[in-house]
């Protein structure tokens, strides 16, 4: 143990708590954070020290997770008030571990640099169950050199761990991930609609195709859901909608036209008029029954 760097850990929701959990169950000394304070107390009954304020996590730690929601957040947690940069150490690494824009990375990792410190970004795919189980796949980028020394610790919370390339990378490739998912779940929604209209038994035809070319996660674990009008959230319109949006943003940027996830974004926006953002993103299939006649 004596040789494990100290870990922080800012941003305890459904993601980030059970992530710190196994870092400290894998012996480093940890230091969480948390906007609403509640959350810090079963890991704090665990062992984990609990800070006043992201800058108090990283006066304590040479390693600094961040796991908040959106670009504002983390922009807050590491350069606002009481933030990260007021604290953080010459050699410390900061790994933004949350979903967010690539251009706010690199704007962070610039301050983080002019105080003799680097930023890894490093967005997951796996959900709450990979989250739970340690199975994330972690896509990071930033400094080589940083990147190796996150990796002991990434590895107590994933299972496939890939450096992207430069600052920004890991977010970039997590966009990839979500252009994927979401047209892929586009595909699925469709022909489900389709089977229906022309007398199938859609869970037949599930069954049928979801081992040849056709497979996907989506067909396979998303498709059910929508046979059984579960429309429980998994990962919820809302949040992809966040995603998608930043996509967007990113495809604007690099001039890379969208045109299918363009539509699939406006499909989504349908699905939150419908009131039905905090659902889970197979509810785009409603969207496309709608359209269909119901
Ligand atoms: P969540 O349960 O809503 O948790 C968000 C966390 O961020 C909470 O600890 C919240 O504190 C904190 N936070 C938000 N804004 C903050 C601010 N301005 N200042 C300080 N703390 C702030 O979200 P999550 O599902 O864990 O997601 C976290 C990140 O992982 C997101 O970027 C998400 O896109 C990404 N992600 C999620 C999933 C998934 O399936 N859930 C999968 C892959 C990636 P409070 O407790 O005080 O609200």
């Amino acid at each position: 143990m004596a040789n494990k760097p100290s870990v922080g850990f800012i941003g305890l929701g459904i993601m980030g708590l059970p992530m710190a959990g196994h870092i400290l169950k894998a012996g480093y000394p940890l230091t969480v954070y948390n906007r609403t304070t509640s959350k810090t107390r079963s890991l704090e009954a665990e062992g984990a020290a609990v800070a006043a304020s992201p800058r108090e996590v990283a006066e304590n730690s040479r390693m600094i997770i961040t796991m908040v929601s959106d670009s504002p957040d983390v922009q807050e947690v590491v350069a606002g008030p009481d933030g990260v940069l007021d604290g953080v150490r010459p050699g410390s690494v900061v790994m933004d571990m949350s979903t967010i824009s690539p251009q706010v990375e690199r704007d962070l990792d610039r301050q983080l640099r002019e105080k003799g410190c680097a930023l890894v970004d490093a967005p997951v795919s796996g959900g709450d169950v990979g989250a739970q189980n340690a199975t994330l796949a972690i896509m990071a980028g930033g400094d080589r050199e940083a990147f190796d020394r996150a990796v002991p610790i990434f590895e107590t919370m994933g299972k496939t761990i890939t450096y992207c390339g430069p600052v920004g990378s890991g977010q970039l490739t997590k966009l990839c991930n979500q252009i994927l998912v979401a047209v892929t779940l586009m595909g699925v929604s469709e022909a489900l609609v389709f089977a229906g209209k022309n007398g199938l038994d859609q869970r037949v035809m599930v069954e049928a195709v979801k081992g040849g070319a056709a497979g996907s996660w989506q067909l396979s674990n998303l498709a059910p859901r929508v046979v059984d009008r579960d429309f429980a959230p998994g990962f919820m319109v809302d949040l992809i909608q966040k995603d998608l949006r930043l996509v967007m943003e990113s495809g604007a940027a690099a001039q890379a036209a969208l045109p299918a996830t363009s539509l699939v974004n406006q499909l989504f926006r349908t699905s939150q008029a419908r009131g039905e953002g905090l659902e889970g993103t197979q509810a785009l299939a409603k969207v496309l029954e709608q359209l269909a006649g119901g």
